[in-house]
């Protein structure tokens, strides 16, 4: 049987209404989109099929969304809608991390439940320390319950913290282009990887 090809949703963090996290005025949903977007670029060399749940800062939101948490949820479960309505869709949600003191760094990968969910984070956290910070030690980890994005699509899907804002190496090294393109080929890469364990998962879901 011949199968469909995959189609890789990029999910850029927050966005509009919401800032995510910030140190000052770097916030973590333009870094997140940043990163999206040479994601994206990358993708487009290799011909794999892509779809951004944003593409700019902007977000429209109906006039009942007001307040910041009611623009939350209503873009949540947008974006949910849109990956839900995707064949063959694989999501990968980028995201930056933040501590209250400004030791911890590193980039993270998290899974859902998902079939094909934890190869793909995996494969990723490879990439990421042998590329980015080989004294990273962090391990790919099944994604906290309360992320309703993740817990609520049915797509292999990840969640990746690129890096720290609050370690101000990290919070410098993720503004440059360098290493946000070094970002985004780990990412690339690791779904390149992937592809023929998730190819066989979404040709039985
Ligand atoms: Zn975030």
């Amino acid at each position: 049987m011949e199968r469909s090809p995959l189609v890789l949703v990029i999910d850029p963090g927050h966005g509009g209404a919401d800032g995510g996290a910030n140190v000052g005025n770097v916030f973590e949903s333009s870094l997140n989109l940043s990163i999206a977007l040479k994601l994206d670029s990358i993708m487009g060399l290799f011909a794999v099929p892509t779809v951004l749940t944003r593409t700019g800062e902007d977000i429209e939101y109906p006039p009942e969304a007001n307040t910041i948490r009611a623009k939350k949820v209503f873009d949540t479960k947008r974006r949910v809608k849109l990956i839900e309505s995707i064949p063959n869709s694989v999501l990968i949600s980028i995201h930056q991390n933040k501590f209250p003191d400004d030791y911890p760094h590193g980039a993270q990968s998290f899974y859902s439940r998902n079939p094909g969910s934890e190869e793909l984070a995996k494969n990723t956290q490879k990439l990421l320390v042998k590329i980015l910070d080989p004294q990273n030690k962090r391990e790919a980890r099944e994604i906290y319950s309360g992320v309703y994005l993740m817990k609520s699509v049915s797509c292999p899907s990840i969640l990746v913290e690129c890096g720290f804002l609050s370690n101000p190496r990290e919070l410098a090294l993720l503004q440059t282009e360098e290493y946000q393109t070094k970002t985004a080929v780990c990412l690339s890469a690791a779904f390149l990887n992937t592809c023929d364990i998730l190819e066989e998962v979404n040709g039985k879901g």
